[in-house]
């Protein structure tokens, strides 16, 4: 059986990124918010645009305050004010200054702000109380970039300063990648959607929707098939649809030994490679994973098929620790696929059976020193018990082979959501 990280390392090797000009779309600024782009952004102006002032003061000329101090101040008769927004109208010459204010353009002549707390104004004149260091508070245009520089690679993730960015740079259509498409199933006979009344030995489909929330968490779109019986004609026709629409397919359910697990051989009967049958991973060990060849003849990305375990604790550990990665992968995310690891000091004794690397869920939490404590959720690990993944933001992981480690010991947590203290 496959290990964890051959497993994870097999997938990586599987994926294709989406390809910068085939699946790029391009979007409003106003839309982009969490998109990766798809190509690398120039700005073809300069920033700052224009010289322009740092500070509310006066804009002067250095060469006419050298001799400046609070003892001797100098005069300088003040000729126009110039508030931000506006375009000087005439230029200072020697013995001139302009009254301006912040992020107002300079006048021709000017090099220099003081600002207005080392001034004294007299009418139409102002006193300079300190001689100013020159070109201070003044930016100069171009300063911080010029025209023509790269302002953010392609693969970037924009947020808010990613969107400051290029709104700056009155970049306001955005080439991103588009959203991979995701096809769920669920597959069991027993299964029906949560709105239908429950019969005896019925299950109600819990893992449809919580993968699409966390496939939705990724920033790909999803398509749902809803429930598919464990009929092969029926389980068949649906596996086929699902490859043709989409980037990868997520069925739950059906890839164990059970007399009623189909998918695997179905997979095969259409053509598909499968890669991967299982793992040494608790809970999760029957993940299966396939590829289809494209069928856009120009596209070499092959689709994926993720057959995870229909236990509704196993689809979400097998999602997060070889889904997620793999359509971090694909949607054109540079780097930092993999889950996030800390060392984190575990407040309870963690135990497991030591034949597979074991998953158990529970509370990572950032303590005031900035050290991780682990807190094992309360309740049953059983694979088919969901009830205790509620609130949980992490996975501490027991390596095959270990099987029991001591509260107040050290434990390596993956993260599955966000940390607070
Ligand atoms: P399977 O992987 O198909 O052998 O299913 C394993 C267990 O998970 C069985 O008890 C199923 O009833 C249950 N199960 C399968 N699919 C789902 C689902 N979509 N939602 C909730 N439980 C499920
Ligand atoms: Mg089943």
């Amino acid at each position: 059986m496959l290990s964890v990280q051959d497993a994870e390392a097999k997938i990586f090797q599987l994926v294709r990124p989406l390809h910068p000009e085939y699946d790029r779309e391009w979007i409003p600024l106003d839309q982009a918010c969490d998109r990766l782009l798809a190509a690398a952004v120039q700005s073809e102006l300069d920033f700052p645009y224009w010289d322009n002032s740092a500070m509310d003061g006066y804009a002067v000329r250095a060469e006419d305050l050298v001799r400046c101090s609070a003892e001797s101040p100098v005069a300088l008769e003040v000729v126009m004010e110039i508030p931000a927004g506006h375009s000087p109208t005439q230029s200072i010459t020697a013995g001139q200054a302009a009254r301006i204010f912040t992020g107002a353009m300079l006048p021709k002549g000017a090099d220099t702000i003081v600002i207005q707390e080392r001034t004294q104004r007299e009418g139409n004149r102002v006193l300079i109380l300190e001689r100013p260091e020159p070109k201070a508070w003044v930016r100069p245009k171009g300063d911080y970039y010029k025209a023509g520089s790269m302002l953010l690679q392609s693969g970037t993730r924009i947020n808010a300063p990613e969107i400051a960015i290029l709104a700056t740079a009155q970049c306001t259509s955005i080439p991103v990648y588009r959203r991979p498409i995701v096809t769920l199933l669920s597959t069991g006979n027993e299964l029906i959607q949560p709105d239908r009344p429950l019969q005896p030995g019925q299950i109600i489909d819990s893992n449809q929707p919580a993968l699409a929330a966390l496939v939705q968490q990724t920033g790909a779109t999803v398509k749902r098939l809803g429930i598919i019986p464990d009929r092969p004609a029926e389980l068949k026709a649906a596996i086929a649809t699902a490859i043709a629409q989409s980037d990868v397919v997520i069925s739950s359910g059906g890839v164990s030994v059970g007399d009623y697990d189909y998918v695997d051989k179905i997979l095969s009967e259409l053509g598909g490679t499968l890669h991967i049958q299982a793992v040494a991973v608790k809970p999760g060990k029957p993940l299966t994973v396939a590829t289809f060849p494209n069928p856009d003849p120009k596209c070499d990305q092959p689709i994926l098929y993720f057959g995870l375990p229909g236990n509704p604790v196993s689809a979400p550990v097998g999602f997060w620790r070889f889904v997620q990665p793999a359509l971090r992968k694909l949607s054109g995310q540079p780097h930092s696929w993999g889950p996030m690891f800390v060392r984190a000091k575990t407040r309870q004794t963690l135990k497991a059976d030591g034949k597979r690397e074991t998953y158990l869920w529970g509370q990572l939490s950032l303590k005031a020193d900035g050290t991780y404590e682990f807190d094992l959720a309360g309740g049953s690990h059983s694979s088919g018990n969901l009830i205790n993944l509620s609130h949980i933001n992490g996975l501490a992981v027991l390596n095959c082979g270990c099987t029991s480690i001591p509260a107040e010991e050290g434990v390596l947590v993956m993260q599955v959501g966000s940390v607070y203290s």
